[in-house]
């Protein structure tokens, strides 16, 4: 296991070389050549950072990347089009639409990926998967969340956890993951009436928002794991949704941010280029 005694800092950076590595081997025990092709549309400065830590990543472990970028002002029929080419095209095993796509375009466009190839898990039919227990392809952020507790040995079982952030990229299949675990779950939202009334009884707090200092050590009860999704830039530094400084002593473990869930959502993103080709060997 990485990290201290203690195992205070759960620590996602370390985690993701291990995981990077075992893809690696695994990789270079296949003929086939693994290609993953990223549908960038648009320009956003955000997602060119995300893209080009997506192609280092893959270069890294023997993965073939490209980057299919489109103007901004495509429409759905052409993307469509550009979907059903790469679904067609055998040397392309994974496709990845970048988020978040411009306005005019609705993100369950995403559901013309074919299931075998959403390196993302975003389709409906991989989300379905995932609630059933059935062999898809797993949303990668909550993969990786879910790799850091089981890394860390947390307990899940029947355990009191804490998502907050309903979003269909993070809280709504990670919930499904920890219920499947046996956890009770409880997911909180911008409606949710009195969120420290919930945070305060959990055993486990799983952040993902997107507001920095949104919980502090008055959220928290004594010993509970924190684990924080949030991005937040302030100041031109990269922080979490959580305090880490003030919830540091009261915690039992938690996440930094950079360094925690980050490179596991990255790390998962490679395993399941592999997963992508297991699911299209099994289907020929
Ligand atoms: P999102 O789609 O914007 O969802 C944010 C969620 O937070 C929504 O469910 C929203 O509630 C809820 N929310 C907003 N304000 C709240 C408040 N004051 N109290 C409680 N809940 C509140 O975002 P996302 O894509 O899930 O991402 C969430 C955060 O994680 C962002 O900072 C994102 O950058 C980060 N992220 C990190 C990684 C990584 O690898 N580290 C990966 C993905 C995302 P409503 O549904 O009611 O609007």
């Amino acid at each position: 296991m990485i990290g201290d005694i203690m195992n205070k800092i759960l620590n996602g950076k370390e985690l993701s070389k291990i995981i990077k590595q075992e893809v690696k081997e695994k990789i270079l025990k296949i003929s086939d050549t693994l290609k993953l092709v990223v549908i960038q549309v648009g320009d956003l400065e955000q997602s060119n950072l995300y893209i080009r830590n997506k192609q280092k990543a893959c270069e890294e472990v023997g993965i073939v990347f490209e980057l299919n970028k489109m103007s901004e002002s495509i429409g759905e029929l052409e993307l469509k089009d550009q979907i059903e080419k790469l679904n067609s095209d055998p040397s392309v095993t994974s496709i990845l639409i970048q988020m978040p796509l411009p306005k005019h375009l609705n993100s369950k466009i995403v559901n013309y990926i074919d299931p075998n190839k959403d390196v993302d898990g975003l389709t409906d039919i991989n989300m379905i998967k995932l609630i059933n227990k059935d062999s898809g392809i797993i949303a990668c952020t909550p993969k990786g969340i879910m790799h850091i507790l089981n890394h860390y040995k947390i307990n899940l079982d029947g355990s009191d956890v804490v998502v907050i952030g309903r979003s269909h990229l993070v809280g709504r299949p990670l919930s499904n993951l920890l219920i499947n675990e046996d956890a009770t779950v409880t997911l909180c939202h911008s409606r949710t009436k009195n969120l420290k009334e919930h945070t305060k009884k959990a055993d486990i707090i799983i952040s993902a928002v997107g507001k920095s200092n949104l919980i502090d050590k008055d959220f928290i009860k004594e010993d509970s794991v924190l684990i924080d999704v949030g991005i937040n830039f302030i100041d031109g530094k990269l922080i979490g949704d959580i305090n880490y400084e003030d919830c540091f002593d009261k915690c039992q473990s938690i996440t930094p941010v950079p360094g925690g869930v980050g490179p596991m959502t990255v790390a998962s993103l490679l395993e399941n280029v592999l997963e992508c080709y297991y699911q299209q060997k099994k289907t020929v």
